[in-house]
């Protein structure tokens, strides 16, 4: 099974459609268990949809980035 830290290294090429297919499904395996990936999923393709139509070179807003950095450290502790 993914982590979480895995999912956002991968998220990029999964989102472009690059992830060997067996990746891909593991991700989404996580993502079923997993509301804060989903919601970062979505955010980050609300973002790089905005970069790709309006704004070009905009990255995930370092405030989610860092959020979601805070949400699994949190889990990780508490598991
Ligand atoms: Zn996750």
């Amino acid at each position: 099974m993914i982590c979480c830290k895995e999912c956002l290294e991968l998220l990029c090429d999964y989102l472009d459609g690059e992830l060997d297919p067996k990746i891909s499904a593991s991700l989404e395996e996580h993502f079923q268990d997993c509301p804060p990936c989903i919601a970062f999923v979505n955010t980050y393709k609300s973002t790089t949809h905005i970069s790709r139509t309006t704004m070009k070179n905009v990255e995930i807003p370092e405030v989610v980035q860092a959020r979601l950095k805070k949400f699994i450290d949190e889990h990780k502790s508490k598991q």
